[in-house]
């Protein structure tokens, strides 16, 4: 058996096997097209291909697909083999560099938002080189962006390169005024802690909630949940520990550098955390994990739900995205430095990142926004709908201290005079200090704690990449047109921490104090629902700042904006639909079967002997019965309006439409019949319970 780092990357066309593979001049070439986006010119294109290929063959693959992000959220693929024909009936397998740079998938299905006329559906595919290749199964995967013919963007990837593109050059700008000048590219560089929820396979395929919406719609507290906080880091059972090794073992194939593995706080929930790297690479990975966590789930017997709210009343599953900027000198700019100048360069990133998110709140929260995140955020488990950023006490000190220019009441007394004095030592390990802020400082990095397990991580790290670069335009601009660079840098620092001062929180964002003072105080936004969020895109700030910077086209955001509404209608609408079938067709019946054999007996015990009272029976049947009734009212309640919001053309009214009064009916429904599981005899129930499913897995 090979040991761990001989098979490590083995599946991937990384650059130890470039480098192996590609002559000197086509390797460079190639790198020069990673690092600095230099164009590719078809030569090297048919050398990349050809070594592709090869390399490829040998590890057993047979096709080749361009592997995509469409709008739907997963990732899609079509698959095309090597195979070419040849002289005497034999095949050779080929792969040309045309090939390599650009597909077009026959993709008319996927979510355009009305981006693409259906004269012109098919869209294409274009190879990004800044993500390796990598073999899956017998295919090879080619990472691409997928756009329209007329260049319009219509996945993730295609807008997350643009927002690193556009921070690179805001940064480089500031970085040259600092004297920077041998840095040449600056990235963002993310690591995203991913959990994720294992039950039991047979389980799962009893219950029609699990397998349509990926949650439960249905489910009694059982005795026992998260109470005793027992699972949190506890030891890992022996199928689970059976599953992990698996899992770490495929991803270590793939080059992913899954790292640490534990226990989360509810029974049978788990993460996983792989070692940052660059945002884009970070991005597709966790794309792969998500799905080899599916798959190796299904070899174990059980089921990966990732899920952002599979169980109601137990804590549900993110995704930390953690992220930070740094230079291809290796300096990471959340880092405060160890000279007295080198700290000031790092209060301008911060206060940067301070204002940014100020500024966009309303896009941040959005770019989590959807069915599922409604359900996490704000339940007093994950940060609340309301955006802040923690920075810890000793941190918000300093930039007080700074702000009013008094001394910093730290270890020792002191006055802090930006660029003479080195910032005095702060606790560089806050990490987990305040697990309830959306947006946290943990030393050197932001960990943002709303994205949602199942999310991409897309989405967040182009609307923060996006914010970022442009507060750091504005203050290249000021600086760039300074006289006096040092005094203008500081009033600049200062200015930024008073005008944003009122983003930063280092309280329990659980609190309910919190969210009166924030939305009436302080005037955050609180925007609980993804239609409130999403409208947020549409924002004249929001839609300056992102066609302004080139991140999107004004057609490209209204066709995400509608592409959004329309997924989180979709998404309910089956999750209702869902709940009025299992409600009709199998709580209902098992209710009254089981009420009626009550009454049956009751009438059989009586014909015995008539002066029995049988009073437990009589009540019962007396509960089950109004609960029956209770249940009826709430299925028809609920399709009625099911079927007003199927009548609505426009997304906005029907988004808000479901938001508002779907959703509600849906919770008026589960009541009767989560209350009928607690009275129905367990050999009744059609389906497993909580207590089956969240302990079921030893
Ligand atoms: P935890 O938050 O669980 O205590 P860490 O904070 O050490 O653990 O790391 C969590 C995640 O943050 C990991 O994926 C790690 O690789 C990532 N991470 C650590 N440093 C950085 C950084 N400078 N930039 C981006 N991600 C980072
Ligand atoms: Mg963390």
């Amino acid at each position: 058996m090979q040991s761990v780092p001989e098979y490590f990357g083995s599946k991937v066309f990384d650059d130890r096997t470039m480098k192996a593979r590609l002559s000197s001049e086509v390797y460079d070439s190639l790198r020069e097209t990673i690092e600095r986006g230099a164009k590719l010119d078809l030569s090297v294109a048919n050398a990349v291909a050809a070594a592709m290929c090869d390399w490829a063959v040998e590890n057993g693959a047979t096709h080749f697909t361009h592997w995509f992000q469409p709008l739907t959220g997963i990732t899609a693929e079509k698959h095309d083999s090597f195979i070419s024909p040849s002289a005497n009936g034999r095949v050779l397998m080929e792969f040309s560099g045309k090939e390599l740079i650009k597909g077009e998938p026959d993709a008319s299905s996927f979510p355009s938002g009305g981006l693409r006329a259906t004269f012109e559906a098919r869209g294409y595919t274009a190879w990004d080189p800044t993500s390796y290749a990598f073999i899956k199964e017998k295919t090879l995967c080619i990472p691409t962006a997928f756009c329209s013919y007329n260049g319009d963007a219509l996945d993730k990837k295609t807008p997350l390169l643009r927002s690193m593109e556009v921070l690179n050059t805001q940064a480089l700008r500031i970085l040259k005024l600092f004297g920077k000048t041998d840095v040449k590219r600056v990235t963002t560089s993310v690591g995203s802690e991913q959990e994720y929820f294992l039950i039991d396979r047979e389980m799962y395929d009893k219950r029609h909630d699990l397998i349509y919406t990926g949650r439960t719609l249905f489910g009694a507290k059982p005795p026992k949940g998260q109470e005793l906080d027992d699972h949190y880091f506890g030891s890992i059972k022996p199928r689970v520990a059976a599953f992990m090794n698996d899992l770490n073992e495929e991803l270590w194939k793939l080059g992913i550098l899954a790292k640490t593995e534990h226990n989360e706080v509810a029974p049978a929930q788990h993460e996983l955390a792989p070692i940052y790297t660059s945002t884009n690479i970070a991005t597709d990975q966790n794309q792969i994990t998500m799905e080899i966590m599916r798959k190796v789930a299904d070899r174990h017997g059980l089921v990966c739900l990732l899920h952002e709210k599979p169980f109601a009343g137990v804590n549900g599953s993110g995704k930390h995205n953690n992220w930070s900027i740094s230079t291809d000198t290796g300096v990471n700019l959340l880092s405060p430095g160890e000279t007295p100048f080198e700290n000031v360069q790092f209060l301008l990133f911060l206060v940067a990142v301070i204002q940014a998110v100020d500024e966009h709140q309303g896009l941040l929260r959005l770019s989590v926004a959807t069915a599922g995140n409604d359900h996490r955020l704000g339940a007093n488990e994950a940060p609340p709908a309301v955006i802040s950023v923690f920075l810890g006490d000793e941190l918000t000190a300093i930039l007080n201290a700074i702000e009013t220019d008094t001394p910093y009441e730290g270890v020792v007394k002191e006055k802090i005079k930006l660029g003479v004095d080195t910032l005095p030592l702060f606790a560089r390990d806050t990490t987990d200090r305040n697990r309830t802020s959306p947006f946290a400082f943990t030393g050197n990095k932001f960990e943002f704690r709303m994205v949602g397990s199942s999310n991409s991580i897309a989405c967040a790290n182009m609307m923060l990449n996006t914010a970022v670069a442009d507060t750091l335009r504005q203050m290249a601009d000021k600086l760039e047109a300074a006289d006096d660079f040092d005094s203008v840098l500081h009033a600049l620092i200062r200015e930024t921490i008073t005008r944003h001062k009122r983003i930063i929180f280092n309280g329990n964002g659980y609190d309910d104090e919190w969210i009166r003072e924030a939305t009436e105080e302080r005037g955050l936004l609180n925007l609980r629902t993804t239609p409130e969020a999403q409208a947020k895109l549409l924002d004249h700030q929001n839609r300056d700042m992102l066609v302004g910077l080139g991140v999107f086209s004004d057609n490209e955001l209204h066709s995400r904006y509608e592409i959004q509404m329309n997924t989180y209608c979709k998404i309910v609408h089956i999750e209702a639909m869902t709940m009025v079938d299992m409600a009709r067709k199998e709580i209902l019946p098992a209710v009254e079967a089981y009420c009626t054999d009550l009454a049956s007996s009751i009438a059989t015990k009586k014909a015995a002997d008539p002066s029995l009272a049988c009073a437990c029976e009589t009540k019962q049947v007396r509960l089950l019965s109004s609960l029956i009734d209770a249940i009826d009212a709430g299925i028809e309640a609920l399709e009625k309006v099911i079927l007003k919001s199927d009548t609505m053309d426009d997304c906005t009214e029907r988004g808000h439409f479901i938001a508002d009064e779907v959703i509600p009916k849906m919770a008026e429904l589960r009541a009767p019949c989560d209350e009928a599981e607690t009275r129905t005899a367990a050999s009744y129930w059609p389906f497993p319970t909580y207590g089956d499913l969240l302990f079921g897995v030893r």
